[in-house]
């Protein structure tokens, strides 16, 4: 078993609105949040009042404790708002990925029995035929539209703020559906004492100052956005940068009119920050730190990405939903941290590395113990059962392996290892390799079928104006990696498939190799 180098935290048994907005009223009229596109702000002072607002709302339209509200929002300013008056008012708040289609959020609010649905003008087409059939009683936006209630008429709403009694440990504070990236999106049960023991944990190695100022970029609906774009700079005082949508002219202009000291983001925007021509010329001279997560990082493209910028690294973390999101990130203060590492293990956290045999191995699959793992699937006993085992143990479905230095490196999904010939070949080194090609502007890589063997098959995005060859991709790659990893097979295309949370769509290039065989 590994245990942290970090002293334990303090469990954080309270709120998640107490967490994050305890010393709002002593920040006072600091910006809390500002949006990127008007420059409308909201302070610290009004972000604790709106909120309280909201849940009076809430609770005069009857909403009571463990009830389910669901949020079907881009970033905004108004979506903290809505969040912490639903859990003040005793709710559950389910996270609606902003992309979902009406199909995807009506299945979401039929599984998650939400009551009321917050959402922007821009969505409710989808929004009201996903409603159908289902529990919820009335649509809101954060916005206007003409029949129906806005957001601001339960900030002003005038009745006593709700009397609940929160169990910490017990009450489901968020309830975020996993990306769906490997399968169906499962709702994932996260108490207030996870996400808010989970912020104290990330503390210890993102270390946000008040004066920061944080651009919100990657999506508030995504566990990442939710805990450290959201959660973690609000409980400190710093300002938060909104943005609905990633437009990289847009997210560059942001960065260097808003002063942006630092950035979460996923890998796509990493890759973008150290190839795209759009990024010289623009001052990003506040800027002191990237990190990304939420999908694989290769070593090189991060190298380069912190050279173009001039830091010193790009820091990575690792997490997954159901772990309210982090286990590892690489702390702030190393000033040389290993490329392609995806950090070292929060405090108050376990982990085993854990072979095929089922002992603990140098590489093998990653299990994590800690107050940040979630309290199940809901509705799905048998998943749960599946993935924390026992002895508390969350299998992560992840592969990693550690160096002397106690930082992890996270391999590829086990369900994503293509079995060539007995020998296991990640797609995301082979992703990583794509990339170091001056040529290749994108890529992702899958196994397919042939001639009764697994062989891994690239995609890839060529730089614009490049005459690139499939034999040209195969003998580059082949020149870098050991025989059985070479790629055999190779496509053209002109983007490759992700998720808002910036997770390459692996399922999607595997349906469209179906549907070609057919
Ligand atoms: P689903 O479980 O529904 O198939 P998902 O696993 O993509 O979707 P998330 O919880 O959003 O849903 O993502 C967690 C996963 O993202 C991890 O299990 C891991 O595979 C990947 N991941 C997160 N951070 C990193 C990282 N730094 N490097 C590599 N992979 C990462
Ligand atoms: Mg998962």
């Amino acid at each position: 078993m590994i245990t942290s180098e970090f002293p334990p935290v303090e469990i954080l048994d309270v709120p998640i609105h107490d967490a994050v907005l305890g010393r709002a009223q002593e920040y006072g009229d600091r910006p809390a949040l500002v949006d990127g596109v008007t420059g409308k702000e909201i302070s610290y002072a009004q972000l604790d009042v709106m909120s309280r607002r909201v849940a009076a709302g809430f609770a005069e339209l009857g909403i009571r404790h463990g009830d389910v509200i669901a949020l079907y929002s881009p970033n905004t300013i108004l979506y903290p708002v809505v969040f912490y008056g639903a859990t003040r008012a005793g709710a559950t708040v389910t996270t609606v990925n902003a992309l979902y289609t009406a199909d995807e959020l009506h299945k979401q609010l039929v599984d998650s029995k939400a009551k009321l649905l917050v959402t922007i003008s821009l969505f409710l087409p989808v929004a009201t035929a996903a409603v159908e059939g289902t529990d919820v009683t009335e649509i809101f936006v954060c916005d206007a539209a003409e029949g129906y209630r806005s957001v601001m008429e339960l900030v002003a709403s005038t009745g006593p703020e709700p009397e609940v009694t929160i169990d910490p440990a017990e009450d489901v504070a968020v309830l975020p559906y996993s990306s769906g990236t490997t399968g169906a999106a499962k709702g994932v049960m996260l108490t207030h004492r996870n996400i808010a023991t989970n912020i104290a944990q990330a503390e210890v190695m993102i270390k946000v100052a008040e004066d920061e100022r944080i651009i919100a970029i990657l999506p508030f609906f995504h566990i990442y956005g939710l805990t450290v774009l959201m959660n973690l700079p609000l409980r400190l005082g710093a300002t938060v940068v909104v943005l609905p949508k990633f437009d990289l002219d847009q997210f560059l202009k942001t960065l260097e009119a808003q002063r942006i000291t630092r950035a979460f983001v996923a890998p796509p925007v990493v890759l973008a920050l150290a190839k795209h021509p759009a990024v010289d010329g623009v001052d990003l001279s506040a800027l002191k730190y990237v990190m990304s997560a939420a999908a694989p990082l290769d070593g090189e493209l991060a190298e380069a990405c912190a050279k173009r910028l001039g830091l010193h690294a790009v820091l990575q973390a690792y997490g997954m939903t159901e772990l309210s999101p982090g286990t590892h990130s690489v702390p702030q203060d190393d000033q040389e941290p290993p490329p392609g590492a995806v950090g070292k293990l929060f405090p108050s956290t376990e982990m085993r590395l854990v072979g095929a045999d089922g002992n603990d191995a140098a590489e093998g699959e990653i299990w994590i113990r800690g107050p940040q793992v979630m309290k199940g699937y809901l509705g799905r006993p048998a998943e749960t059962e599946a993935t924390i085992d026992r002895d508390g143990w969350l299998h992560t479905g992840d592969i990693g392996r550690m160096d002397d230095r106690g930082y992890l490196y996270v391999v590829d999904r086990v369900k994503e290892l293509i079995k060539y010939h007995g020998y296991q070949v990640p797609p995301a080194e082979l992703e990583a390799v794509l990339l170091t090609d001056e040529r290749i502007a994108d890529a992702a890589v899958i196994g397919v079928q042939s001639e009764g063997n697994e062989v891994p098959k690239a995609f890839v995005v060529p730089m614009p104006g490049v005459q690139l060859t499939e034999d040209d991709v195969i003998e580059y790659v082949s020149a870098r990696v050991a025989p059985y990893k070479k790629v055999r097979q190779v496509e053209f295309i002109e983007a490759v498939p992700k998720a808002a949370s910036g997770k390459i769509l692996r399922r999607e290039l595997r349906a469209r190799e179906a549907a070609a065989r057919e």
